[in-house]
């Protein structure tokens, strides 16, 4: 499979000059280099369809032919933004969004935001499907608060979303006015439906706000999901803990099979999305707190609170030494690290080994096909220190 952006220097797709299984092969073997030595190292789950897996797509604004704008993705290692129609990894139905944006855009007259003069209105687009539910959320970044003629706006993409198929479901306004790369601001105004999509995953229903994390590709993070409980072994009788829980999903799915389960979560919105998917799918056995998940830890540790399980699904860099003492001093039967960089992961098992736990076995998922991203899920135990019988007298 090729794809006509990549001759024009779109680094999206690093991997797509490799056959598919080839590239499964290779990341399998990366994990192996970097874990084996801690544990076995389980053949990895790809995707039977590798393409338009991901149900979210940022695409930045720039000036198009005549006048009018056109937006896509930055080209490799530039700031030369690179139009985009569709592409091989986007559901097609945000391409579809995608465009529709852009024709409402134009509709409107709204100007691109020029990043070295600090001119023009519309950065970014950021699109999210709920692939489950088919509801689709369409985020307007716009570098200044006022968003001239919002209602004509929302009308005029209502009437290009539906001409092509799509129905949005909601439309947010984000304002970032400071100089950055980072695509979203702090203000949010919702300019129609409700300010958020829900998904189902994994038996449950999930609100999706516009600045939570939520994982990109629905079919596999089914898979990633379905790995991570069953290497928790839960009973019904334990007390599990979901650090750097985003909007709940890994604990709320354990949480049939646990007693107890408590989240923590950096991203305040995203905590709320917890709280409230708890309650929407009827799950009372669940409490999340916004909070830094080391200091968070440290102090429960500190206070001598424990756990029967910690699932932990840090970002890509990895947890902190901290973190991982108080895990140890929690003393968990079992920690189930979901990991979506293999280096941290190695490095983080070296300090989880000298501190009692025991690599049971990785299994990698592709997340991510034809990029070089891979995410792995690592089921530790505790080893028995004091479980040796005293030997000697009789
Ligand atoms: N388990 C969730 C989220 C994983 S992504 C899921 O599968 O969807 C990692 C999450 O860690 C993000 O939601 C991010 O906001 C959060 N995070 C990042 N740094 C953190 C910190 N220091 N403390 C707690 N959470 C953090």
């Amino acid at each position: 499979m090729d794809c006509k952006l990549r001759a024009k220097n779109c680094g999206g797709c690093p991997l797509l000059g490799l056959d598919y299984a080839a590239q499964l092969k290779q990341k399998e073997e990366k994990v192996r280099a970097l874990l084996g030595k801690y544990g076995p190292v389980h053949p990895i789950r790809g995707m039977e369809q590798p393409y338009h897996y991901r149900n979210k797509v940022i695409s930045t604004f720039a000036p198009g032919w005549g006048g009018k704008l056109t937006s896509g993705i930055y080209a490799a290692n530039s700031h030369k933004v690179l139009p985009v129609e569709s592409c091989l990894l986007q559901d097609e139905v945000l391409d579809k969004t995608m465009q529709a944006v852009r024709a409402a855009a134009n509709a409107c007259r709204y100007q691109p935001y020029d990043e070295d003069k600090g001119t023009g209105l519309v950065r970014h687009c950021l699109l999210r499907r709920g692939v489950a539910t088919g509801q689709v959320m369409v985020v307007l970044v716009t570098a200044q608060p006022v968003l001239p003629g919002a209602k004509n706006f929302v009308k005029a993409l209502l009437a290009e979303t539906a001409q092509r198929g799509v129905t949005v479901t909601t439309v947010v306004q984000n304002v970032n006015s400071r100089k950055t790369s980072v695509v979203l601001g702090e203000a949010e105004k919702v300019l129609y439906g409700k300010g958020f999509i829900l998904d189902t995953l994994c038996g449950k229903t999930y609100a999706i706000s516009p600045r939570s994390f939520y994982q990109v590709n629905p079919a596999q993070t089914a898979v990633l999901y379905g790995l991570a409980v069953e290497a928790a072994k839960l009973t019904g009788k334990e007390v599990v803990l979901d650090a750097y829980c985003g909007i709940g999903t890994i604990g709320l799915t354990a949480a049939d099979h646990a007693k107890q389960v408590v989240g923590v979560e950096l991203n305040r919105d995203a905590v709320q999305d917890a709280i409230g998917n708890a309650k929407h799918n009827g799950v009372k056995n669940a409490r999340f707190f916004a909070a830094d998940a080391t200091r968070w830890i440290s102090e429960a540790a500190a206070a001598g609170e424990k756990a029967d399980v910690i699932f932990m699904d840090p970002p890509r860099e990895g947890s902190t030494p901290e973190f991982l003492a108080s895990v140890a001093r929690m003393a968990p039967k079992r920690v189930v690290y979901v990991s979506c960089n293999p280096v941290t992961l190695a490095r983080d098992l070296a300090t989880l080994t000298k501190l009692g736990y025991k690599a049971e076995g990785f299994t990698p998922v592709d997340m991510f096909p034809h990029t070089e991203h891979i995410e792995t899920v690592c089921a530790l135990s505790k080893l028995d220190i004091h479980g040796k019988k005293p030997s000697g007298r009789r």
